[in-house]
Parts: C-alpha cells; sequence; structure tokens
C-alpha cells in the first residue's frame, strides 16, 4: 500500500509499504479520510521528541474509516462498522487516567506519533486501543471526511469547557486557522454572544469570514486591544482563546478580558520563544481565569463526535482541498501555505 512516510525532520514521502499484520487481538482498519494537523507540519519541520532520530513513521492522527479485519479474540466488532478514531491511547492506570483525564498521562501512544497512523490505506489498531475506546462507531448520515475532523473539534471541545462559555457571553479568538473556526462553531453552539476573530493575516480573516464571526480585527493594522474594548462597549470579553503561537497575544490577552474573564492559552509558544512577561496585577484584580488545555480528554471526543454525527456542527464548509496519498508532499505544501483551511487525504 502507499503511505506518508516520514523519516527525519524535513522528510515526508509518500512510500510503497507492507499491509500491517494484525494479531487476534487486534483490528485492521481501512482508512478513508485523515486531515493534515499543525501538528504534522512541525513534526515535518522540527521533528517530534516521541520519534527517535533514524526512526520512520506513517504520520496522520485526525482520520475515519471503516473496520477491515477483526482478530478473533476481539469482539463487539465486525467487519464494515464505520468508526471515528480518537488516536491516543494513555497507560490507563496513572491518577490522571482513573480520573478520567487521559490527556494527562505521561506514557501514551498515539496513532501517527508514536504509531504509524492513518496517512496509509491500512492501519493496525492495537489491543490498547481497543479497549480504552478508541474506535466510536458512528451511523451511515456522516461523511468520513467530516467525522476525520472529531479530533481537532475534540480539542475545541476541552478548551470550551475551560472557560466555561455561558449564553450571552462576549468571546474573542485569535487566530482565524483551521483551529480558530472550530473554537468559532464551539463557541456558537456554546451560546455565545457577540463571537470576534482577530488574525494578522488578511488573507485568513477573508477565509473564515464565511462563518459568520461577528468581527473580523485585522490585528496586524488596528490596536487590538482597543478594538475589541471598543466592540464590547469598553468591558473586554468574557472569554478569550488564543488560537495562535503568539506570545505578544498572551500578554495582551489580560488587557482584553472583561472583569471575571475567562482566557484559554489554546496555541502552545514555540520552543525558544516561551516566556512571557505578563502582567498579574490585572489577573488578580480583575478575578481573571487563566487556563492552559492540549489535546482532551476522551469523554470531549465522544462528545464531539456526537455533535457532527447529529448534525449539530457542520465541517464539510472548513474543508478546502482533497489529495490522494500519491500527492501527500504537494498536499502537505499547500497546508503549509495557509491558503486554504483543513486538508485532506482521502482514500475512495
Ligand atoms: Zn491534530
Ligand atoms: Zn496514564
Amino acid at each position: 500500500m502507499l503511505a506518508g512516510v516520514y523519516s527525519g525532520i524535513g522528510r515526508v514521502e509518500c512510500r510503497k509499504v507492507r499491509i500491517p499484520a494484525i494479531t487476534e487481538d487486534e483490528i485492521l482498519l481501512r482508512v478513508r479520510a485523515a486531515a493534515i494537523c499543525g501538528t504534522d507540519l512541525r513534526i515535518y519541520k522540527s521533528g517530534h521528541h516521541r520519534i527517535n532520530e533514524g526512526e520512520t513513521r506513517i504520520l496522520g492522527h485526525e482520520l475515519s474509516g471503516e473496520i477491515w479485519k477483526v482478530g478473533r479474540n476481539v469482539t463487539g466488532y465486525r467487519k464494515g462498522m464505520r468508526v471515528a478514531v480518537a488516536p491516543n491511547i494513555s497507560c490507563g492506570s496513572c491518577r490522571y487516567c482513573r480520573r478520567g483525564r487521559q490527556h494527562l498521562c505521561d506514557d501514551y501512544d498515539a496513532f501517527g506519533i508514536t504509531l504509524d497512523g492513518g496517512f496509509a490505506l491500512y492501519m493496525r489498531v492495537t489491543k490498547e486501543a481497543i479497549e480504552q475506546g478508541c474506535l466510536v462507531f458512528v451511523s451511515e448520515s456522516v461523511s468520513f471526511e467530516e467525522l476525520c475532523l472529531s479530533e481537532p473539534l475534540a480539542c475545541t471541545y476541552y478548551a470550551y469547557r475551560s472557560v466555561d462559555t455561558k449564553p450571552g457571553d462576549d468571546v474573542l479568538i485569535v487566530g482565524a486557522g483551521p483551529m480558530g473556526v472550530l473554537h468559532l462553531k464551539m463557541q456558537r453552539l456554546a451560546g455565545a454572544g457577540k463571537v470576534m476573530m482577530a488574525d494578522i493575516s488578511d488573507s485568513r480573516l477573508a477565509l473564515v469570514e464565511r462563518f459568520g464571526p461577528d468581527a473580523l480585527i485585522r490585528s496586524g493594522r488596528v490596536d487590538l486591544v482597543g478594538e475589541v474594548k471598543r466592540l464590547t462597549g469598553g468591558l473586554g470579553a468574557d472569554v478569550i482563546i488564543t488560537a495562535c503561537p503568539a506570545g505578544e497575544i498572551q500578554k495582551q490577552a489580560l488587557y482584553m478580558a472583561s472583569k471575571n474573564g475567562r482566557i484559554n492559552l489554546f496555541g502552545g509558544l514555540p520552543k525558544n520563544n516561551e516566556t512571557v512577561e505578563l502582567n498579574t496585577n490585572l489577573i488578580h484584580y480583575n478575578s481573571l481565569v487563566v487556563t492552559g488545555t492540549s489535546r482532551y480528554a476522551q469523554d470531549d471526543f465522544y462528545k464531539s463526535v456526537k455533535l457532527i454525527t447529529e448534525g449539530r456542527v457542520e465541517l464539510a464548509p472548513i474543508i478546502s482541498r482533497r489529495f490522494g496519498i500519491e500527492n501527500i508532499v504537494e498536499a502537505f505544501e499547500y497546508a503549509q501555505s495557509g491558503e486554504g483551511l483543513k486538508t485532506l487525504i482521502e482514500f475512495p
């Protein structure tokens, strides 16, 4: 089969590899759609601490597909079932796992990172992944391409939980990329009042306009803090999500939040630039809540799949381009260009 293989910094290519063998405790999945994520691009550009020098890996952790082959010892699954794949497999026994916070587990595996992932026609699903409920059954009604976006949607679900948006809250999302749009959709579901989106790139803002934010802020050209204050009658935003890797925005977020505002630092910062000077008096006197989220609990994933399958959130318009696996390099280049939102690899 053809696969999108990472073999070191700056090297992703389409290679012919063997269809994975499975044991009697495992499942072989036939992948139908897999999306390129910012994490894939970061691995491509700078590697990953869980992929050793000299190792190769089939990337792709945002995926959906159908069950192709079921090991004899596996019960409850059969060929043809359509599934969304939760890619993270935690240890299951540490204090975080036992409390349902699998995303905080240090001892985890993940498809597309430590295990071969979805940029290939077939993927081996391990015993541990099956036992942890990583395969989520869905009905015919939902497309595989929307379904593979359950994973990034789950990240925004967790972020939403951390800021606890209430109906009517004014929300600011900084970063008009695909994650920004998913945040916008999640915040709408939560009943947000005014949703403002900011980005330094005009072309990015033009891409997200169709998703209906109440205000677009060109943060490269206008004073972001002043504009948010103006749009909120001087009060500031109740909820702020920084979906961008910019320390400057984290700093400004404290000035743009209303009293009792909740801020989610969603985007991580580059390794060489991770220290930011904050005016903590704003947190103190304004009773701000500053949170950080990364990944999601398994339940956030299940909720996201439910939102998609029940038609509560429409994700197809976020997909900008689709590629076959033989064009994986072109697909990575397109994703990296930032010209579109989500880029998919499809296996029809
Ligand atoms: Zn991802
Ligand atoms: Zn654990």
